[in-house]
């Protein structure tokens, strides 16, 4: 019998870093204190161990449910499987959910879960005991469910674990209709949502085209506007990582560097990032990828080579004081939750740099978990009712003009303007908006007053004030 108890030095101060950020942001808002401290405490914390058959013998695993806010309901967070995660991590990220929902408006309160477990060290059969018995435990103190706490992937989770999740979920509440919509991040065939795999870095992507089409701002830091060309390291080739790296590539940037745990590579005419992508699942390492011309063996070398903008995907604490005044890009985007520390931040912004932070920067994967909850509420599949509907109506439209003009549109623009709108484009439609308008309104906050200085303090400005209006409505009772 093993067990794996946190340790105090495994300990981090993220969480003490997320509310540092808070405590800055809400001297910009004029709320009462105690009213500020209710926003910014985890309200439930549940750890908790349960045990799981290994070899012979059992073993004892450490979990995490932290739901930070319910001035929203339900709860929405992913959870993480990772062997260094703790209870002070887990609240750190269930507080980032809360203000990344608030700030693209998505209406959850925020939450996040944790297993203290490599993945790479159990079979998969074990991965669903764990999965299971994790999720079960959730239920048995009210910790899940659709109307109550949403889980979704992070950090080593994804479509198959949340998969165990919500057939552990649908078995243990047998005729609820809306079971499946207890988790989001779901494969298509279990009513998961087109296009949710790939929103994070889609919305990494568009956040990141967004900022730099800004003439103004990048007057400031010294870049041109636009994608185009741009040189762009991308930290992390996992879900987030590789999907930012695909998009902001079809964009017109050009992916430059990519670290992985294994080292990182760089190339200044830029890789390919489904050539990498693919070198890596054969080979287990982006090291030795023919495309590259320089490899290092220390992957945090990577994140200092010549680039315009850096996209770190892959953790938080990755960009400290330790390393910060080596970065040359001029913009960090942050896919990773929390990759900055506020020391790093403040002498970034002080040598001219803009940082697009996490609380909005990565807030593409709840937006469109968001979509699939309504889906699994609806029971019905975007598009479903209306697209021949839509086909129909454009068709007589194109028939008309057609009539009106005695113009004959070509077979391909007749049926591009025909067709009406899939799940997937709509998705897409609906994250697009939701990034372009929040980038926007976060830019608006932190044009209005120079003191607020950056643009994760003008984003938590913007999710305090939405936060406290929804906790003055509902009031306080018993
Ligand atoms: P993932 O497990 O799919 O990928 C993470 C990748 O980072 C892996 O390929 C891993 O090998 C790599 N990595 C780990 N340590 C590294 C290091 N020191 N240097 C370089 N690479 C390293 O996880 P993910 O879902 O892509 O999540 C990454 C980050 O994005 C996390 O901070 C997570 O909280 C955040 N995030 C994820 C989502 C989502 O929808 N998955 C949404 C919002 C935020």
């Amino acid at each position: 019998m093993s067990t794996n108890n946190p340790t105090a030095t495994e300990e981090t101060h993220f969480f003490g870093d997320v509310c540092k950020n808070f405590d800055h942001a809400a001297q910009f808002t004029k709320h009462d204190a105690g009213l500020l401290d209710q926003i910014k405490s985890c309200n439930s914390v549940y750890r908790f161990r349960f045990p799981i058959r290994k070899g012979n013998g059992f073993e004892v695993i450490d979990a995490w449910r932290v739901e930070h806010s319910h001035h929203q309901s339900p709860t929405k967070g992913g959870i993480r499987y990772s062997e260094m995660v703790n209870e002070d991590e887990v609240m750190a990220l269930a507080a980032l959910m809360t203000y990344k929902c608030a700030i693209v408006n998505v209406p959850f309160g925020g939450a996040k879960g944790g297993i203290k477990i490599n993945p790479k060290n159990y079979t998969v059969g074990e991965l669903e005991n764990i999965t299971r018995r994790y999720t079960v435990e959730l239920i048995k103190k009210n910790f899940i469910g659709p109307s109550i706490d949403v889980p979704a992937p992070d950090y080593g989770s994804g479509e198959r674990e949340m998969s165990w999740i919500a057939d552990t979920y649908a078995t243990m509440n047998p005729g609820q209709l809306d079971a499946l919509g207890a988790v989001t991040g779901k494969p298509i065939s279990l009513h998961g949502i087109a296009g949710r795999r790939e929103a994070t870095g889609r919305g990494v992507a568009i956040a990141v085209r967004e900022c730099v089409s800004v003439a103004e701002d990048m007057e400031r830091i010294g870049l041109t506007t636009g994608l185009s060309g741009k040189k762009i390291i991308v930290q992390g080739l996992g879900n987030v990582g590789y999907y930012s790296a695909k998009f902001l590539s079809e964009f017109g940037a050009l992916i430059v560097g990519i670290c992985e745990f294994e080292g990182a590579i760089y190339n200044a005419d830029g890789l390919d990032v489904e050539a990498v992508f693919q070198h890596r699942k054969s080979t287990g390492s982006i090291l030795g990828y023919a495309g590259a011309k320089q490899e290092f063996k220390n992957t945090m070398e990577g994140l200092e080579q010549p680039c315009d903008i850096l996209v770190p995907a892959a953790l938080e604490n990755q960009i400290t004081v330790n390393n910060i005044r080596n970065i040359k890009a001029k913009v960090i985007a942050e896919g990773a939750n929390g990759p900055t520390s506020p020391e790093a931040e403040e002498i970034f912004y002080q040598n001219g740099g803009l940082i697009i932070p996490d609380m909005y920067a990565n807030a593409g994967g709840v937006t469109v978990s968001y979509f699939e909850w309504l889906k699994n509420l609806s029971h019905v599949a975007f598009g479903r009712i209306n697209r021949r509907f839509e086909e129909n109506s454009n068709l007589n439209l194109v028939n008309m003009v057609e009539g009106i003009t005695g113009i004959a549109l070509t077979p391909i623009q007749r049926a591009t303007i025909v067709k009406g709108a899939s799940e997937l484009e709509l998705v897409n439609s609906g994250l697009e908006d939701t990034m372009i308008r929040s980038y926007h309104e976060i830019r608006e906050i932190y044009k209005s007053n120079p003191a607020i200085g950056t643009l994760r303090n003008a984003a938590m400005v913007g999710a305090i004030n939405k936060i406290a209006v929804s906790y003055q409505n509902l009031g306080v009772w018993p």
